[in-house]
């Protein structure tokens, strides 16, 4: 916990996978969602087990409009009259979101101010209407987020540089996909341009954004069918250790609970 006159930024991955995906950031003043795609209630089960009460949120931010990253977003906003924030065609994508008390629309791109945070939204390529990845710029500095693309284009990795924590697709083991149980059609799906990233495409994503500023990885959406923790892990401690930095803490995003938090304390 931190000391008197300090206070903190917590990150905690709630839920990550194909059957739901939420990240609860938490910075002196405010408390966020992005994605929220399991039941209310197990949302806010899980936020209660890192000692957060669902109605003390003040923001839900999407990323794309599949039912994995959006199934909690409209019950959770009406039950505890939460703002939600998305991108306006991801809004058309969701005809039964129902009644939201306040939505705000953006555009990628788009940068905007909340409470102490600063929110940039970038364009990400995945089979979605208009998939975005976020960062957070915080008083202890950027958390960047880019779950569910096909590549990391160089916009995605310009704008993740400089973070102090990473939240990154980690989706499958190549090897795992293509020798797995999925029909063809859905292995092509997943390897597209507009699919999931597989772990070594993570880490070499996470080999251009390593820095002496970066303290936490949470590897995320890995594949219950095409992937386990170990893999995703190697490959990603595998760029970390050619890299003559401090290493950062890896965490795996798990779909069953959520992760630890990570805290970043500010003096
Ligand atoms: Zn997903
Ligand atoms: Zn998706």
């Amino acid at each position: 916990m931190p000391g008197a006159g300090e206070s903190c930024v917590r990150i905690c991955l709630l839920a990550s996978g194909s059957r739901g995906n939420a990240l609860y950031i938490e910075s002196p003043e405010s408390r966020i969602l992005i994605d929220a795609g399991l039941s209310a209630r197990e949302l806010t089960r899980r936020l209660e087990g890192i000692g957060v009460r669902s109605e003390d949120l003040d923001a839900l931010l999407v990323t794309h409009e599949h039912t994995d990253h959006c199934q909690g977003i409209g019950p959770m906003s009406r039950r505890y009259d939460i703002p939600v924030y998305l991108h306006h065609e991801t809004h058309r994508a969701l005809p039964k979101l129902g009644r939201i008390g306040e939505i705000n629309e953006f555009a990628s791109g788009d940068v905007f101010d909340f409470k102490d945070l600063r929110i940039t939204t970038f364009p990400i390529t995945h089979d979605a209407v208009a998939p975005v990845g976020y960062t957070v710029e915080t008083t202890a500095g950027k958390i960047g987020v880019a779950t569910d693309l096909g590549i990391a284009t160089r916009l995605v990795c310009e704008r993740l540089k400089e973070c102090r924590v990473l939240v990154l697709e980690s989706n499958h083991d190549e090897d795992m996909l293509r020798d797995g149980p999925y029909p063809w059609k859905l292995k092509q799906r997943i390897r597209s341009n507009h699919g999931h990233l597989s772990n070594l495409a993570s880490a070499e994503l996470l080999r251009g954004l390593v820095s002496d500023k970066l303290e936490a990885v949470f590897l995320a959406h890995l594949s219950e069918e095409n992937n386990c923790p170990d893999l995703a892990l190697q490959a990603a401690r595998c760029v970390l250790d050619s890299q003559n930095v401090c290493t950062p803490q890896l965490v795996v995003g798990r779909q069953d609970q959520p992760t630890v938090c990570f805290d970043t304390i500010i003096s």
